[in-house]
């Protein structure tokens, strides 16, 4: 077998990425013909590649390295758990301390009486979870025929079978059977797009209704619960209007359906609070938590519980859990950076300092003419293109050809932003500084700028019918 190290040339490692590693959404056949980028380190809020550029990663990694690249900490951490106790279970009566110590912190952080975890690998199977946990409530309570989850169009919970059916991604529905039974999908808060002729405000409070519309639609004894992300993200990062979590709250408190809030993104800080949630004023029955949790150095996520829930699923064995539910690396890794994020004010830098300061200047990329609007809640953002930002148009070529002609443009300029159908959405490490935050803002307009360039020499500056 060929020995794979750092130094090889790039081209030969794409060839040999290219012969066996199959690339999660993507058209590898595509990625064949150019190759992927080989990354190799990082620091900080930076990436280096295998050609020694220096990139700066406006995603943090997917969403999750809030804390930044190169925290020994985690490192030393990670190594002193495996040389005591590399792995055991928690199934069989049994528990080990850092499970023990993760979910203590974690329920003193939550709000409210979330007070109770069940862990998982990451957040498709804490989602998972969460569909039988609910339904399993529902059925402890006497009430079997609670089992409709209502979640959203355009929504991202994971992509395994449970939350991939639980996400309202078209495109993964059409491969390999999803959604499974008794999934409903409401409309999604985004008014940008889909808003019309209607006010912000009105919108919200319409697009929320439809929750109570499908609650009456399949009965209020066969529904258990609405899942939704404060924000969403992989849709595109969708702040919905003011209107909209308030009337959100109403209806689940009115019908008493479980509000599960996916705090996959939104949890640790990322909006400037420890849940997006508390940035919301969102009062969940169940949280997931995943990627910031351990800033995506380990992998690990989990289901945040209320008082209530767990009480009534403590009552019977919930037979249900994985292999590594609450591993003990990971879990002394996620204890480690919580640490780091609680003790460096990390959570105060991003509602003080660094989300008002992005704020500012990504709503400055508003005058740029490809640009139809900006959106920021804490540190992710989006902003949407356009060929026509006064009629808030579509492009006429098929939607996220400009997305990705963005794309490319803002990698060749070394900033990581990625592409939402045709949304720019960036989600940096919670630990940027205003400097860099002027280094992202300087890449983000060139990019505009070499697309608008690209777009209208191809003559793609047309707007839909
Ligand atoms: C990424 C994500 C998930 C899935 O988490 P994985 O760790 O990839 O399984 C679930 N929900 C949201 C909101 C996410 O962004």
């Amino acid at each position: 077998m060929t020995q794979i190290t750092n130094h090889m040339p790039t081209a030969e490692l794409q060839a040999l990425d290219a012969a066996h590693h199959m690339h999660p959404f993507t058209a590898n056949a595509d990625l064949a013909k150019k190759g992927a980028r080989v990354i190799t380190r990082a620091k900080g809020v930076f990436l280096t590649d295998s050609e020694g550029e220096e990139i700066l990663d406006g995603m943090a990694g997917l969403w999750c390295v809030n804390i930044g690249y190169g925290r020994e900490e985690l490192a030393d951490v990670a190594a002193r758990q495996m040389r005591e106790l590399p792995y055991y279970n928690t199934f069989f009566q049994t528990t080990h301390i850092p499970a023990i110590a993760l979910a203590n912190k974690i329920a003193e952080l939550a709000p409210g009486d979330l007070n109770h975890v069940f862990f998982a690998a990451g957040g498709s199977e804490a989602n998972d979870t969460n569909i039988r946990l609910v339904r399993t409530y529902w059925a402890e309570k006497g009430k079997p025929e609670k089992t409709v989850i209502i979640s959203r169009k355009n929504a991202y919970h994971g992509s395994s079978v449970g939350s991939g059916s639980l996400g309202g991604m078209v495109g993964m529905h059409a491969q390999g059977g999803m959604p499974i039974p008794d999934i409903h999908h409401i409309e999604q808060p985004y008014w940008w797009g889909e808003g019309g002729e209607t006010s912000p405000e009105e919108f919200g409070i319409a697009r929320a209704r439809l929750l109570e519309e499908a609650i009456l639609e399949h009965g209020e004894d066969r529904v258990a619960a609405f899942i939704a992300e404060p924000v969403q993200g992989a849709g595109g990062v969708i702040v919905a209007p003011e209107t909209y979590w308030a009337e959100i709250q109403r209806i689940c408190d009115k019908y008493e359906i479980l509000l599960i809030v996916d705090e996959v993104i939104t949890g640790f800080g990322r909006t400037g609070n420890w849940f997006g949630s508390q940035t919301l004023n969102i009062r969940p029955d169940i949280m997931t938590i995943a990627k910031g949790l351990s800033s995506g150095y380990a992998p690990i996520g989990g289901s945040i519980v209320s008082d209530e829930v767990a009480n009534v699923i403590d009552g019977t064995e919930f037979a249900h859990g994985y292999t590594y539910s609450g591993h003990p690396v990971a879990a002394a890794v996620a204890l480690e950076n919580l640490r780091i994020l609680e003790e460096e004010g990390i959570v105060d830098h991003v509602r003080d300092v660094a989300a008002p300061y992005l704020a500012e200047k990504w709503h400055g990329l508003a005058d740029h003419p490809l640009v139809g609007e900006t959106s920021i809640v804490g540190l992710m953002a989006s902003l949407a293109l356009t060929p026509d930002k006064n009629a808030r148009a579509k492009f006429a070529a098929e939607p996220g050809t400009a997305g990705l002609i963005c794309r490319e443009h803002s990698f060749a300029n070394n900033l990581v932003m990625r592409h939402v159908g045709d949304r720019m959405v960036i989600a940096p490490p919670l630990v940027i500084t205003e400097g860099e935050i002027d280094l992202l803002i300087e890449r983000a307009r060139k990019a505009l700028d070499g697309a608008l360039a690209e777009l209208t020499d191809k003559g793609l500056m047309q707007a839909a019918a």
